[in-house]
Order: C-alpha cells, then sequence, then structure tokens
C-alpha cells in the first residue's frame, strides 16, 4: 500500500487565493518554562487544501458538518488533463472520460505541473458546461488542483453553484503532482467545524 499526499504544505510561503485571510501561526507558549509548547493559528476557511460546502455558495444549503463523511472517503477516479489544457477542464474533454454516476472526481491539471510555489492569476479551472456535466452525473464530489474552482474574476459562478446546489462538495487546492491517472482510495475530510462554509482538510490518496 503507498500513500500519496495531494494536500498543500501549511507555512507561511503557503500561497492564498487575493483578498483571503492570510495565514498565520505564531508559538504563544514556549518550552522550556512551561513544558510544552502551544501556537495560535489564523487562516481563512478556504486556506490550502480545502472543503467548500454546498453553504459556501448556496444560502441556506448544508454546512459543513452537514456533509456526510461518505462524500469524503472511498474510490476516486483522477483524471489527468495537463497535456490537454492550460485554461479549462470542459464539458467535451469530461465526455471523453467514462465518467459513471456516484464517482468521487479528482481533476489533475497544468496547475499541479507548474507548482504551488506563487499563485498565478491564469490557473486552470473548471468550466461552466464542465461543472453542469458532473453534476448532471451525480457524481459525489469534485476536486481540482487549484484554489479556486472557476476563473478569477469570471460573472460564470457554475462551477461553484451547478455542484454545491446538488450538494456535490468540493475540494480545492490539491496538489496532484505526485499522481497518474486511474483510481485510487481518497481520504480527505475536513475539520469538524460546525455551521461553516468550508474548511482545511488533510488529503491523501491510498494506491493498492
Ligand atoms: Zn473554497
Amino acid at each position: 500500500m503507498k500513500i500519496i499526499d495531494i494536500s498543500l504544505k501549511l507555512n507561511k510561503e503557503t500561497i492564498i487565493y487575493p483578498k483571503n485571510v492570510p495565514l498565520s501561526v505564531t508559538v504563544i507558549q514556549t518550552m522550556p518554562e512551561s513544558a510544552t509548547q502551544l501556537s495560535s493559528i489564523t487562516m481563512g476557511s478556504h486556506t490550502g487544501t480545502h472543503i467548500d460546502s454546498p453553504a459556501h455558495a448556496v444560502p441556506g444549503a448544508p454546512t459543513l458538518d452537514q456533509v456526510p463523511l461518505e462524500h469524503f472517503i472511498g474510490q476516486a477516479l483522477v483524471l489527468d488533463f495537463s497535456e490537454e489544457t492550460d485554461e479549462a477542464v470542459t464539458k467535451e474533454m469530461l465526455i471523453s472520460k467514462d465518467i459513471k454516476n456516484g464517482e468521487r472526481i479528482l481533476l489533475k491539471t497544468r496547475n499541479s505541473v507548474r507548482g504551488f510555489k506563487d499563485f498565478y492569476d491564469d490557473y486552470v479551472y473548471l468550466s461552466g458546461d464542465g461543472a453542469d456535466y458532473l453534476a448532471s452525473l451525480e457524481v459525489i464530489l469534485v476536486g481540482i488542483d487549484a484554489l479556486s474552482i472557476k476563473k478569477r474574476g469570471s460573472s460564470d459562478h457554475r462551477p461553484h453553484l451547478s455542484l454545491l446546489s446538488k450538494n456535490i462538495p468540493i475540494i480545492e487546492g490539491l496538489d496532484l503532482s505526485n499522481v497518474n491517472e486511474g483510481q485510487y482510495e481518497l481520504f480527505c475530510p475536513p475539520l469538524n467545524f460546525t455551521g461553516i462554509d468550508g474548511a482545511p482538510a488533510r488529503a491523501v490518496l491510498i494506491q493498492k
């Protein structure tokens, strides 16, 4: 069994989506005086590798704690579009793959190849048509290797709305640079905040 970490490291170098809360970790109690070390952590709910709950985009929709854990644990299909596009994963590209009802889908793009040292405005995203298509297939989770699943500044909100309005949670901020297309076991439950729009998760793939 091989465990592949597909989450971004959280530290002062972590890329943050523009205008989101900066990530800061401050040691507030040090050893040896107090015999233990403690830190204060400040960050946004959509920092690093994180889950968007339906409540992120749909008023009154389920918050993170209301999304069953089954969405985040189980078989997942990684689809590699890194050679196919430097703009968007489209419906046509998705149709060319054999996606089945009820699957968990992780989208690998050029973002993972380019790396996560810097935030790039022109990251690869999921198109509105692509999101509509995945929602129509009733997949149970969609993940992408970008801090947002939609194009920066776009008024087409379907990448969030089509999925989240059908209670399909989204993982953003995946690092799929060490992963090839194929089937894996996914484990990525988010932190157990209640009543919240999203929260960081440690995401791993297990290859048998
Ligand atoms: Zn998010």
